[in-house]
């Protein structure tokens, strides 16, 4: 216990208000402004992290609803309050959530804001990185970035790395304990019990990738460019790194060619995304469809899918990933 210095405000309020019998600093905090610490988080592996470390010591509000795809999420009703209101705000950068930024940016001085793409030794990949060795630049994805100038815009799905997530999992840690210094132990305790489940996921995902006929992930879009680049795959992203961000037939065909050359035997389309595109691509190459989850929102939100959170998904993942690229 070495809260004495920190608690000393807090006691001296409770005195004020008659509740300094005991020692509790937990009864002291009850009677101050230090409870739970409001966090707003963008979208879902971000909520998943506040409320995982944050346990009881925080109030979490995903800012996006359920089923909802998170990219250019539009901020309204009961979200926007949150994101008003919030303490702490968890999001991903400029330009995957343009409202939570601009909410970021007006509140600036006001709350904590943790843009988990500015988190220390994350080795954040570009966009232009998915194209790496794929034989040049894809027209799609040229045109359809050219307008707003992002054609080496950061990748923002960090979360699809089990090891990179454990290091945004340390900084929500540490911008929730400086919100609450009094309660850092409790965020650090539930941190690591969090870890030790990530890392099982990471051992899941290595052992599940490592001796595999194919090495061509081809996926529905561009986010498992950090899984790729952990686990030593080739991703070949139909869409942009926005779902939305659809190819063109020239680029499907593209795709497929490369598929059939690579030996790939299944197209992933995204858990609770119309698997139109894949669909196309397997057609065209001859192969099956799998499916992955990116977890960009909350798995019990799907069109069936079993729900489950971040670690069950991603532990599927990995099994969908064994079969999927035929590894032993
Ligand atoms: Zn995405």
């Amino acid at each position: 216990m070495t809260t004495g210095v920190r608690i000393s405000r807090a006691v001296a309020i409770a005195a004020v208000v008659g509740m300094a019998s005991g020692c509790s600093p937990g009864a002291a905090d009850d009677q101050s402004d230090s409870g739970p610490v409001k966090v707003a988080a963008g979208f879902y592996p971000l909520r998943f992290l506040a409320e995982r470390i944050g346990g009881p010591d925080a109030e979490v509000t995903g800012l996006t609803p359920p089923g909802t795809e998170p990219h250019d999420l539009t901020l309204t009703g009961p979200a926007r309050a949150a994101a008003e209101e919030a303490e702490v705000m968890i999001y991903a950068g400029e330009d995957y959530q343009p409202e939570v930024t601009d909410v970021v940016r007006q509140r600036s001085g006001d709350m904590t804001a943790l843009d988990i793409l500015a988190v220390s030794e994350l080795d954040l990949l570009h966009a232009d990185k998915h194209h790496h060795g794929h034989g040049g630049d894809r027209h799609a994805d040229e045109d359809s970035h050219d307008h707003s100038g992002d054609q080496r815009a950061v990748d923002p799905h960090v979360w699809l790395d089990p090891l990179r997530y454990q290091r945004v999992a340390d900084a929500v840690t540490e911008t929730l304990a400086r919100e609450r210094p009094e309660r850092r132990a409790s965020f650090e305790q539930r941190r690591d019990e969090l870890k030790v489940q990530l890392r099982d996921v990471h051992r899941h995902l290595r052992d599940a990738t490592s001796d595999c006929a194919s090495r061509t992930l081809i996926t529905n879009h561009a986010a498992f460019g950090y899984l790729a680049d952990r686990y030593d795959l080739e991703q070949v992203p139909i869409a942009g790194l926005s779902p939305e961000h659809e190819p063109d037939p020239g680029t499907l065909a593209r795709i497929a060619t490369e598929a059939r050359r690579a030996n790939v035997s299944t197209i992933f389309a995204e858990e609770g995304i119309p698997a139109k595109l894949a669909r196309a691509v397997a057609d065209e190459a001859g192969a099956e469809v799998g499916v992955l989850a990116v977890i960009e929102f909350a798995p019990t939100s799907g069109d069936g899918a079993d729900g489950g959170d971040y670690v069950s998904r991603m532990h599927a993942n990995a099994d969908a990933l064994q079969a999927g690229l035929d590894c032993r």
